[in-house]
């Protein structure tokens, strides 16, 4: 597997100080789905942090869908960027694209996780007991997942195609343009060269 690592360094776009947003940017191969360039931005003074994921070779938008139904589901790869839609029907589960979304290149029990620790920061802000019940009992449903002791179906819809469910028994479905025009709505992009010009 090749790994190009690049590192640049400029003023942070978020609380101004010089030199410390730190951009680590590293291309990672995966078969059955190709180059993809991985992205981290970090401010040393605010904490401000971003990662994100966009292929290198243009891929049609499209909608994946995965039945997970047993433990060797868990182990699919998943490539989610900023502009990706997440979806679990079963649980009610739906993650936004959006300026905090956040891109990775994982697995399905990699996106449980990421569902899990969601949830474990609304128990920890939940205002009633009902609300902090339902996060619990997703909690346990989700546990039985990576046991594969239930099912569920991922879903992972991204506009500008830039995200993928890669492997054996996933259903792959190419957007309408109508659907595509209406899924973009919710994507803010973050422009780094357009913060530089406002100063
Ligand atoms: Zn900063």
């Amino acid at each position: 597997m090749e790994n190009v690592q690049n590192v640049q360094r400029l003023d942070c776009p978020v609380c101004g100080s010089k030199g410390s947003f730190v951009i680590t940017t590293h291309q990672i191969d995966i078969p059955y789905f190709g180059p993809v360039l991985e992205t981290t931005m970090i401010c040393e003074k605010c904490n401000f942090r971003r990662s994100d994921v966009f292929p290198l070779e243009v891929r049609e938008p499209k909608r994946y869908k995965l039945k997970i139904k047993s433990e060797r589901d868990l182990n699919k790869r998943v490539v989610r960027s900023s502009s990706a839609y997440i979806q679990i029907p079963e649980l009610g589960v739906e993650i936004k694209p959006g300026p905090l979304a956040e891109g990775f290149v994982s697995n399905v029990e990699g996106v449980l996780n990421r569902v899990d620790n969601i949830l474990q920061t609304l128990i920890r802000w939940a205002e009633t007991e009902e609300q902090r019940k339902k996060a619990e009992e997703l909690r346990e449903r989700i546990k039985k997942l990576k046991e594969g002791k239930d099912e569920a179906t991922l879903i992972l819809i991204d506009p500008l195609g830039h995200s993928a469910i890669i492997g054996e028994g996933v259903e792959e479905e190419i957007l309408s343009e109508e659907e595509v025009e209406k899924l973009k709505e919710g994507i803010v992009i973050m422009d780094l060269d357009k913060e530089k010009e406002k100063k």
